[in-house]
């Protein structure tokens, strides 16, 4: 553990904040939900949860990249590996359970399926394999998009393109209020996403629907921090974006991601898992780069997917309405070396986190 890390991990002043979100809290009924599975990890590993005053409750939302990546994207990946395409990903998303494969069991049968660990990876195979066209599939949300849209911006070979998985955080949130009875008295906003959008990007949100936001960092400290700030604010009736993550984030976010961002991608509809078609919520490739849109640049077969398999409950658990121990498959037919629904792939995954932090 570094020193930095130790400052942000003090029992002492962990004790000080949980008291003040005790007393804040008031014994009110509160439901604090996140987005982001890296603060789930947090939460989970050191045990937050326990922590806090009876009527706080802490949801984890939609917040893992590769767990709503819709299946249908996923199958178009495996489609174009099938093709006999290079097909180049992260790590996490080759072991994505979709509608009768994935993108590691294409590779078992075959298929030229590579592990990279960034876009300019996949852009060097392409140099490297003239011959051939390989295809990079883009998952992430706004922190990892600024590195798909750098490589097209550099002018990658002719042979590259990419398949755009890349979503949109805010309008996901949009959804989670507007669910009946779902109920959301704040948010945790994600600090890698505020690290690139900024926390004034919360804001229009926060005051629409009266919750409040606070950006907060990966430390212990920063997310108990983050809900003392939420409960301050409900205490005094404020709705507003804030940051607890001011050694990273700022008010208006990175302008020369942002900018990169602009100038390559636009801005539509997608598909999410577990929570269907979401307005404004996912980044597509301007036409000006579409030859090396792999939307546009194959042929796809008509296919129907299914993004959640009999018996999962991912989209409940995306949407934090459920804990993973109440799926059934739970540890038994679904396990981090063996995963049948998304949720358990990944360390942003809620199961996966789930089943790391528990002894079954
Ligand atoms: S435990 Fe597995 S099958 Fe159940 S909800 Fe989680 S990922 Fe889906």
């Amino acid at each position: 553990m570094t020193g930095n890390q130790t400052k942000f991990r003090d029992a002492r002043l962990a004790k000080g904040l949980v008291s003040e979100i005790a007393r804040l809290n008031d014994g009110r009924a509160t439901r604090i939900v996140h987005v982001c599975g890296t603060h789930e990890d947090t939460i989970s590993q050191h045990g937050l949860r326990s922590l806090l005053p009876e009527g706080l409750t802490l949801v984890a939302g939609p917040g893992c990249p590769v767990c709503v990546c819709a299946a249908h994207d996923v199958d178009m990946a495996i489609e174009l590996a099938r093709q006999g395409h290079i097909v180049a990903t992260f790590g996490d998303m080759i072991r994505v359970p979709s509608t009768s494969s994935s993108l590691a069991n294409e590779r078992t049968e075959g298929a030229d399926v590579r592990i990279v660990y960034g876009a300019g990876e996949a852009v060097e195979i392409a140099r490297k394999n003239p011959g051939k066209e390989v295809v990079l599939v883009g998952v992430g949300f706004e922190t990892t998009a600024p590195t798909f849209a750098l490589e097209l911006l550099r002018g990658p070979p002719e042979n590259f393109s990419l398949l755009t998985s890349l979503k949109v955080i805010p309008p996901a949130m949009e959804i989670l209020v507007n669910i009946e009875g779902f109920g959301v008295d704040g948010f945790i906003t994600p600090g890698h996403v505020s690290t690139i959008i900024g926390t004034k990007a919360f804001q229009p949100f926060a005051e629409k629907h009266h919750v409040p936001c606070v950006a907060a960092g990966f430390e212990p400290l920063d997310v108990l921090e983050a809900i003392r700030m939420i409960a301050l604010q409900i205490s005094e009736g404020r709705s507003e974006s804030e940051n607890e993550y001011t050694r990273v984030v700022s008010p208006d976010g990175n302008p020369a991601a942002k900018h990169v961002l602009e100038k390559t991608f636009k801005i539509a509809d997608a598909p999410w898992r577990g929570l269907g078609v979401i307005k404004d919520s996912g980044y597509y490739i301007r036409e000006e780069y579409e030859h090396h849109d792999a939307r546009k640049r194959f042929d796809y077969p008509e296919f129907e997917s299914v993004d959640i398999l009999p018996g999962c409950r991912c989209h409940e658990v995306i949407l934090g309405m459920i804990d993973p121990t109440e799926c059934k498959l739970f540890g038994t037919r679904c396990r981090p070396e063996a995963p049948y629904g998304p949720c358990m792939v990944g360390h942003e995954g809620t199961c996966r986190i789930r089943h790391e932090n528990l002894v079954l």
